[in-house]
């Protein structure tokens, strides 16, 4: 079992510790959320004052061109390229997840016609599954969303599925799901397939183009740490550029917007993706923590998240009554993203007294308490006080309290 000293000493060999300063965390905070809202950078609000005084207050308009704004989207679009596996060129910075999935799925649809399914898996995040089936609701019939169990997926794949729509990191398990294999076999059977990468994204190595996906959507805010409502980036792989095709056909996307003709006509490449005018600000801030993300060894990366998870799943079970509470990530670090979930019948209020005691996860319907274990700014002691703490609200039932049993609105 790990020890005091054991986790002194993990903490000192970290080859990540310098990022911690990086970001700007409260004090007596362990926060084991940033799989839903990543910290601020420290730089974060720095760069906005900067944008807002350098650039918008002395350029005014014409900062599109002499800042170039309008090249933002696929500037920054080319940083994220180099964190999920993508060449530059094949990534843009636009609009949120769900707009994103919206443009994308009508996209890979089109280049599939006479096939009628969206498969995905049953649990996918619920605006996924609703953006498909919105899409499907305008397609006069031609087009449906078949959910199976997530197991299920590659043996659900036929000659009726036009898309494979598979979020990498389950968001409630943190289940990782083996993007190379399921894309090579979408492929076999004439399918594409569209990767959400909103839970991988800046928390472990994403290899796009390694696994030849065809399209991919990932969020801002979560381990890319954008701030919230950050922009979300979409990634289209080249060889399909040219055919594919945005429903929200916007000027942003025209090939040439500023000839303000009548008619749409779509831009090469991944512009045409683009939908409405870049949200500067937001994405000044998401640059900086893209460039934080960027500075980082992948391979350390997934080393730590992977140490972090292992780390808390022996300290909670040697610690905390096991009545009650049990393991819903996979145990194999290999086959999870970078968060572990445990399942407790008064989650929500388990949840809530552990906010009030610094320790910040959140809860998931049923009964799903979900730990983030952002790699850049967790240190390993912060991994075994959670599990202490934990242990401390379960074992005198300090959770018991009518205050920690009311629902926010977000939980
Ligand atoms: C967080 C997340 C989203 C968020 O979508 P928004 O449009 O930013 O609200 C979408 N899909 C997945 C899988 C997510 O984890």
């Amino acid at each position: 079992m790990t020890n005091d000293a054991d986790i002194a000493a993990l903490d000192a060999a970290d080859p990540l510790a310098g990022f911690r300063d990086a970001f700007s965390l409260p004090d007596n905070v362990i926060y084991l959320c940033g799989n839903s809202l990543g910290p601020p950078p420290r730089d974060a609000g720095d760069r906005l004052a900067q944008v807002t005084a350098d650039q918008w207050g002395a350029h005014l308009v014409r900062g599109w061109t002499e800042d170039d704004w309008i090249g933002l989207p696929g500037r920054v679009g080319d940083k994220v390229a180099r964190l999920v596996g993508a060449k530059p060129g094949e990534v843009a910075i636009a609009d949120s997840t769900s707009v994103n999935l919206f443009k994308l799925l009508a996209a890979a649809c089109d280049l599939r016609p006479g096939r009628a399914t969206i498969l995905s898996q049953a649990d996918n995040f619920p605006t996924d599954l609703y953006i498909a089936q919105g899409l499907a609701g305008l397609s006069n019939g031609n087009r449906r969303l078949r959910t199976v169990p997530a197991g299920d997926i590659a043996d659900a794949i036929d000659d009726d599925t036009a898309v494979v729509m598979l979020s990498h990191v389950d968001y409630r398990t943190g289940a990782l799901f083996d993007m190379a294999a399921l894309t090579a076999a979408a492929h076999e059977k004439g399918a594409l397939v569209l990767w959400d990468v909103a839970h991988s994204a800046g928390a472990l190595p994403v290899d796009l183009n390694g696994a030849n996906a065809d399209f991919a959507v990932g969020c801002g805010y979560k381990y890319l740490n954008g701030g919230p409502g950050a922009p979300a980036f979409l990634f289209v792989a080249e060889r399909h550029q040219g055919a594919a095709r945005s429903p929200l056909s916007g000027w942003m996307g025209h090939a040439t917007p500023f000839d303000f003709g009548p008619d749409y006509k779509p831009a090469d490449g991944i512009t045409r993706f683009l939908c409405g005018t870049p949200v500067v600000l937001a994405v000044a801030a998401l640059e900086a923590g893209i460039d934080v993300a960027l500075a980082a060894d992948p391979k350390a990366l997934r080393a730590k998240s992977q140490a972090l998870g292992d780390l808390f799943i022996e300290r909670v079970e040697a610690l905390c009554p096991a009545d009650d509470l049990s393991l819903f990530s996979p145990r194999a670090a290999t086959d999870r993203g970078s968060q572990i979930c445990l399942t407790h019948p008064q989650g929500y209020a388990v949840m809530q007294a552990l906010i009030e005691r610094g320790v910040v996860g959140d809860f998931r319907a049923p009964d799903i308490m979900r730990f983030g274990l952002a790699p850049l700014y967790l240190r390993h002691a912060d991994i075994d006080e959670a599990a202490r703490i934990l242990a401390e609200v379960l074992t005198t039932g300090a959770w018991d309290q009518p205050k920690y049993h009311d629902r926010a609105a977000v939980t």
